[in-house]
């Protein structure tokens, strides 16, 4: 699991597409004993939230995921399993969206039940601006890092996934 994976994308669908093939990739992995943790890194307008939206899609939400404005939390139910559903998924029952940005203190997010949402090996997190958070996140973490290059092109790394 000591690989990095790197991709352009070239319009924002791209983007999305990606974001559900990955979903679809952890889905199909092994279970672990914690929460399955995605920090996603990049500047204002480089793609996370579009990833966040094609990722949704491919555990099966149907809700779409937003830019949070004053909404730190949002939580989502994933379905475990639907004709639809390219796999069937028996482990994952909860996602979570979080976007740090406006977190002035670290600490503020542990109102929310950070440590206990962490834990539960159940929940598929994704983390926006994680860089707000850096100590308080577990080491074991899938890294997506965002590059806005022109207009429609991203880079998107993948680390250790
Ligand atoms: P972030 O969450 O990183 O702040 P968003 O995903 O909210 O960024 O916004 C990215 C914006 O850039 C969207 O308006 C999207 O339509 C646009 N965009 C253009 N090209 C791409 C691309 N290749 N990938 C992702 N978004 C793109
Ligand atoms: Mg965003």
């Amino acid at each position: 699991m000591d690989t990095q994976k790197k991709y352009i994308t070239n319009n924002f669908q791209e983007t999305q597409t990606l974001g559900k093939k990955i979903a679809i990739e952890i889905l199909s992995q092994k279970t672990k004993n914690s929460a399955l943790i995605l920090a996603l890194q990049g500047d204002l307008g480089a793609g996370k939230t579009t990833f966040l939206q094609g990722f949704a899609m491919g555990l099966g939400i149907k809700e779409k995921i937003l830019s949070p404005t004053f909404i730190i939390m949002k939580k989502f139910k994933i379905q475990t399993s639907s004709l639809k559903m390219k796999i069937k998924n028996p482990k994952f029952t909860n996602f979570y969206h979080f976007d740090c940005y406006r977190l002035d203190k670290p600490k503020e997010i542990l109102e929310l039940s950070f440590k206990e949402i962490i834990l539960n090996p159940e929940n598929i997190i994704a983390i926006e601006w994680p860089e707000k958070i850096k100590s308080l996140l577990p080491k074991n973490l899938i890294i997506i890092k965002f590059k806005h290059f022109e207009e429609n092109k991203r880079e998107i790394i993948i680390d250790n996934f």
